[in-house]
C-alpha cells in the first residue's frame, strides 16, 4: 500500500513541481540539432577558468538559445496575446532596468540583453543559452519587491553565464558516448539539474551584491515558499533544491558576500571581484595553443565533466537517501483519525512511532476530488515530535472545499523532516 502511495504521488506530484515551483524553466526549451559530436568543442568556463563541456561557441549559442524565443515571440503574436511595454509598461519598464543592472556586474556585461515579458499567470522566468530573458507577468506582479525579482533576474542570467543550457546537452552526448549506465537512470537528469540550479543561486546571490540588490533576498523567496508549500519533492527525485535547502544555502551564500553589498548601488570594485571573491577565484590562465593548451583543455574537459558526473551521482544517492528517508517516517506515523474543522479545512491525528526526535516536520497530502484533479497541501507540525508523541497537523486552504470531504482520496506523506 506504501508502494502505492509513492507511485501515485510520484506520476501526480512531478509536473506540479516542475510547472509551479521551479520558477525556472531555462533547460527545457533548446533542443536543435547539436547533438554533431564532431562539433564539440570546450569553453573555458567563465566564472571559475575552469573548462567545462560545451558544444557550441558563444555565437552560436546565441544564435541558436535566441532562436527559440523568436519562435516563443512569434506564436504569441500568432495567438494574438500582447507582449513587453504593450502587456504592461510599467512592469516591463522595471524589468529593463533591473535585468540592466544586474547584468553590468555579471561576466556578460559585453553582451546586449533584451528582457521579455509573456503574459502568463504562472510563477516563471527561463533564459534559453541567448541574449533574452522571458519572464511571466504573474511572476512579476508576485514580486513587487525589487531585491526579489533581481534575484530571480541573477538567477536566470547566471544559469548562461555557467553555460548550463548547452552543458547539459554536451553531457547527454558525453554520457551517450561513453556508455555511461547511470547517465541513463532514473533521477539522473534530476540531479543534474539540481546541481546546475544550486551553482546558478551561488552565482546569483553574488551578482545580487555586487549590483546593489540584498543578496538575501534569494533565501527570503524560497522561505515564503516552504511556508506557503513545504518541500514538495523531497520524496521524488527532484530537479531543484527543495525549499527549506535552498533558503538555507542562499542565506548562507548571502552572508559570505554581504561584505560587498552596498544597498542600492554598484559595488565600485565590482569587475576585480568578479574574478576573485569570497565564493571562487579564477584558476591560471590556460596555456595557449601550440604550448600544450590544446592538450590542456582537452584533459580539463574530460576531468571537469568527470567530476561533474560524480558530483551528479553523489546527488543522485543524496536524493535516494532523502526519498528512503521521508518515506520510512511515513510508515511510523501510524493514523488516529481525521476531523474535519470547518469549510476549509480538516485535521488529522498520528502517533510517531520512529526513534529519532523530529524537528521541522511537515505534513503533506494529495488530493484527488471527483473530477479527477489533484491538489498538494502541506501542514507544518509545530515544535519537536518525540518517539511515541501523538501530534495534530491541521490542512486549511480555501481552495477546497471540505463538504465534499467524504468523496476526496487523500493520500498523505511526510514533506519534511530533520532527524535529531
Ligand atoms: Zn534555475
Amino acid at each position: 500500500m506504501k508502494h502505492k502511495v509513492m507511485r501515485a504521488g510520484r506520476r501526480l506530484v512531478l509536473p506540479l513541481i516542475l510547472v509551479n515551483l521551479s520558477g525556472c524553466a531555462s533547460l527545457q526549451a533548446v533542443d536543435s540539432g547539436i547533438y554533431q559530436v564532431v562539433d564539440a568543442v570546450s569553453e573555458q568556463d567563465r566564472v571559475t577558468g575552469q573548462r567545462s563541456l560545451s558544444l557550441a561557441g558563444r555565437s552560436e549559442q546565441i544564435r541558436q538559445g535566441n532562436a527559440v524565443v523568436e519562435q516563443l515571440l512569434q506564436a504569441e503574436a500568432q495567438a494574438g496575446r500582447k507582449l513587453n511595454a504593450q502587456l504592461d509598461s510599467v512592469q516591463y519598464a522595471r524589468l529593463a532596468r533591473l535585468l540592466d543592472r544586474v547584468l553590468r556586474v555579471s561576466h556578460l556585461k559585453s553582451e546586449r540583453w533584451q528582457p521579455v515579458l509573456i503574459d502568463r499567470a504562472e510563477f516563471n522566468a527561463f533564459t534559453t543559452g541567448g541574449t533574452y530573458i522571458v519572464v511571466h507577468l504573474g511572476l512579476m506582479q508576485q514580486l513587487t519587491d525589487d531585491d526579489e525579482l533581481a534575484a530571480v533576474i541573477a538567477h536566470e542570467v547566471a544559469h548562461t553565464v555557467a553555460n548550463h543550457p548547452f552543458e547539459r546537452q554536451g553531457f547527454q552526448t558525453l554520457a551517450a558516448l561513453t556508455g555511461s549506465r547511470s547517465a541513463g537512470r532514473d533521477g539522473y537528469q534530476a540531479a543534474f539539474t539540481h546541481e546546475n540550479e544550486r551553482e546558478a543561486d551561488r552565482i546569483a546571490v553574488l551578482y545580487a551584491a555586487l549590483a546593489g540588490f540584498d543578496p538575501a533576498a534569494a533565501s527570503h523567496i524560497w522561505a515564503r515558499q516552504y511556508r506557503a508549500q513545504g518541500n514538495a519533492g523531497g520524496l521524488f527525485f527532484h530537479t531543484h533544491p527543495v525549499n527549506r535547502e535552498r533558503a538555507e544555502e542562499t542565506a548562507a551564500i548571502a552572508r559570505q558576500v554581504s561584505g560587498y553589498y552596498r544597498p542600492g548601488r554598484e559595488n565600485p570594485n565590482a569587475a576585480a571581484l568578479l574574478e576573485e571573491n569570497v565564493l571562487w577565484h579564477k584558476s591560471n590562465p590556460a596555456l595557449a595553443a601550440g604550448q600544450g593548451g590544446g592538450v590542456a583543455a582537452l584533459l580539463g574537459t574530460t576531468l571537469g565533466a568527470y567530476v561533474q558526473h560524480q558530483g551528479v551521482k553523489q546527488e543522485v544517492s543524496r536524493q535516494a537517501q532523502q526519498q528512503a528517508v521521508l518515506a520510512a517516517l511515513m510508515q511510523q506515523m501510524q493514523p488516529l483519525g481525521e476531523t474535519v474543522m470547518d469549510q476549509n479545512s480538516w485535521k488529522v491525528r498520528w502517533r510517531y512511532r520512529g526513534q529519532n526526535v523530529l524537528d521541522h516536520l511537515v505534513m503533506g497530502v494529495l488530493v484527488r476530488d471527483q473530477a479527477g484533479k489533484v491538489q498538494r497541501f502541506v501542514a507544518p507540525v509545530s515544535g519537536t515530535v518525540a518517539p511515541g508523541q501523538v501530534f495534530d497537523a491541521q490542512f486549511r486552504s480555501p481552495q477546497l472545499s471540505v463538504g465534499a470531504f467524504a468523496s476526496m482520496q487523500l493520500k498523505y506523506y511526510v514533506d519534511d523532516a530533520r532527524l535529531r
